[in-house]
């Protein structure tokens, strides 16, 4: 017999928090931080090793904010918080449900903060999700009342007796805050960063490993919120609107998959004159089936793909050449994220050399390396789990379980620990190589501004326009401060310097001039980073505490004790951010 929907009692009086896991992130305590586990996409996974080049940048709890926009009962969202904050919040606050999500390896805190709420606020119904959705035994080993597999915003509209048919409401929010680079804080430029824009949540390719397919019905399976090029559009125009935006992070497993909409809202983009930008998860064969001049039309700036590792068999690979695919990708000016595992059923100690080599070969952009980790949910952790070569929680705790550390299995080859060696190993070997993802980026974005210039589209020649322009200053400065901090390594100085050339070439002598003035400012900032990071100086999120409408005209009533939002000084595994490429 099918099982009720649960339904809360007061509906939409029901006042709500919704609330991430409380911080600090970036150093190792008894709840499961770990120091080499940040809050932070770019330097937990991608650039780690960069020092003072690695890209520093927090993203939200797109979840809980696109929970928020479509729950018609008072709701607030609190993310980052850190423990006090989360205690004082539901002390001096009633709520009659308290959500949180999170991923399996900030178990450890996730209990904490349900003890917290049954000590505190004993009558409130506790519901969790995301992927900690899928441990094991989750129903037994945390005090919740519900625990949501897969879609939220269905499940919260059927609690709450809210119409599940009503469209998809978008919350209007940028892609990421708090970025730097060489010790510099990025400023917010209105119109410069992207806005995010989650068009479906799953992926059908259902690969073995992949956690955020399996999230959401695993192969075959995905949750469109969009499902036309036309909707997706209209909701694409307002956040322009609202953000004053030009550029989306479209945070979909799978964004090129679904053609049809990819191909209609080019359609209406060129229609109606929309030069954005869209920088986009793809698989590779996927990517494969567009002209470079479809995609360049449709503004793809930054893709982000699963290589994997060669002869890795995943079907989304079959009859691609990811190197001659990365590289006509970056002739076009389109960034390549390229992500590789390390790991893999055939890797052993002997030939992990040759695994790192084919992967740093494709000199990409930005390039991810990851444990082959089986999650819980995923057809890898099944297949593990029947063979009986899981680890134990004994054996290895859920807080170190997050792909950058250990196995949580015991592999055919590689033993001893050594996973995390040879980790490191592909993050130096890719820096040393390719040098600094920052370098890698301005080449990149140098081809698409040289190819396109002229092109006789001013839609798209506006784009490269706007994308190119900090090419001629504050990019020129980058590279300048580069070659002096290289200057002792000939391969990457030589490179550099041709870029440095390439860019005086191409934008003139004012660029000429200012480069080594922008460029002393950067390399004076870059030391003074590299010794801050030698001093163990680590990066936390503020934290926000943000109402919507409803709970805003109950403050108004006067009838709760309301604080206001705090954004507040700096303290991500971004729980909703996919843990790997497409
Ligand atoms: S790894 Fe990429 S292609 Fe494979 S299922 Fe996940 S999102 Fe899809």
């Amino acid at each position: 017999m099918q099982k009720l929907h649960p339904v809360h009692p007061m509906g939409t009086s029901a006042r709500i928090l919704l609330t991430s896991v409380f911080g600090p992130y970036a150093q190792n305590d008894e709840y499961g931080s770990r120091e080499i586990n940040p809050m932070e996409l770019y330097h937990n996974q991608v650039t780690r090793i960069q020092g003072g080049f690695s890209l520093r940048m927090f993203h939200r709890s797109f979840s809980l904010l696109m929970l928020q926009a479509n729950i018609d009962a008072p709701c607030t969202v609190l993310d980052f918080p850190s423990l006090e904050e989360f205690i004082r919040e539901i002390r001096e606050n009633e709520y009659d449900i308290i959500g949180i999500s999170s991923i399996i390896t900030n178990f450890y805190k996730v209990k904490k903060m349900c003890e917290l709420i049954r000590a505190h606020r004993p009558d409130t119904t506790i519901v969790v999700g995301g992927h900690i959705s899928n441990k094991e035994n989750i129903d037994h080993t945390i005090d919740a009342d519900h625990i949501v597999k897969g879609d939220g915003i269905q499940w919260f509209r059927r609690f709450l007796g809210q119409d599940e048919k009503k469209p998809i409401r978008h919350p209007m929010v940028y892609s990421g805050f708090g970025a730097r680079i060489t010790g510099i804080n990025l400023p917010h430029i209105k119109g410069r960063t992207a806005a995010i824009l989650i068009p479906s949540v799953g992926c059908p390719m259902g690969c073995n490993f992949c956690s955020t397919s399996a999230l959401f019905g695993g192969k075959g399976k995905f949750i469109n919120f969009y499902d036309t090029g036309d909707e997706l559009f209209s909701v694409m125009c307002q956040i322009e609107e609202k953000l004053s935006v030009r550029s989306f992070f479209v945070l979909d497993e799978n964004f090129l998959l679904h053609r049809k909409r990819a191909l209609r809202l080019l359609e209406l983009m060129e229609e109606n004159r929309k030069s954005w930008a869209l920088y986009v998860f793809s698989s590779a064969r996927i990517l494969q089936g567009y002209t470079m001049e479809q995609l360049v039309r449709m503004g793809i700036t930054w893709v982000w793909i699963g290589l994997e590792g060669e002869n890795s068999q995943y079907g989304k690979l079959d009859g691609v050449d990811t190197r001659f695919l990365v590289k006509t990708l970056q002739s076009h000016g389109i960034r390549v994220m390229g992500s590789s595992i390390i790991g893999l059923e055939k890797h052993t100690p002997k030939n992990i050399e040759n695994v790192i080599e084919y992967a740093v070969s494709h000199d990409t952009d930005f390039h991810q390396f990851m444990l082959y980790i089986p999650n819980p949910g995923t057809p890898l952790h099944e297949q593990h789990r029947k063979e009986g070569i899981l680890l134990s929680e004994s054996e290895l705790s859920l807080a170190d379980s997050h792909g950058q550390f250990r196995f949580n299995y015991r592999h055919p080859s590689i033993t001893d620990g050594r996973e995390e060696e040879f980790l490191i190993q592909a993050f130096h070997r890719d820096f040393d190589v390719n040098g600094p993802s920052l370098y890698r980026l301005i080449r990149t974005m140098l081809k698409g501004w040289q190819r396109y210039k002229d092109h006789p589209d001013p839609r798209i020649r506006d784009r490269f326009q706007w994308d190119a322009a900090p090419l001629h200053s504050s990019y020129a400065g980058a590279v300048w401060a580069m070659t002096k901090w290289y200057r002792v390594n000939t391969q990457m100085s030589e490179k550099l310097t041709l870029l440095l050339k390439d860019l005086y070439r191409t934008f003139g002598w004012k660029t000429k001039i200012l480069a080594p003035v922008t460029g002393y400012y950067i390399l004076t900032k870059l030391k003074q980073e590299e010794k801050r990071l030698a001093q163990g100086w680590t990066y936390e999120p503020g934290s926000f505490h943000e109402k919507n409408a409803a709970a805003l005209a109950l403050e108004h009533t006067g009838t709760r004790r309301i604080r206001i939002a705090i954004p507040e000084t700096p303290r991500s595994v971004p729980d909703h951010i996919p843990a790997h490429g497409s």
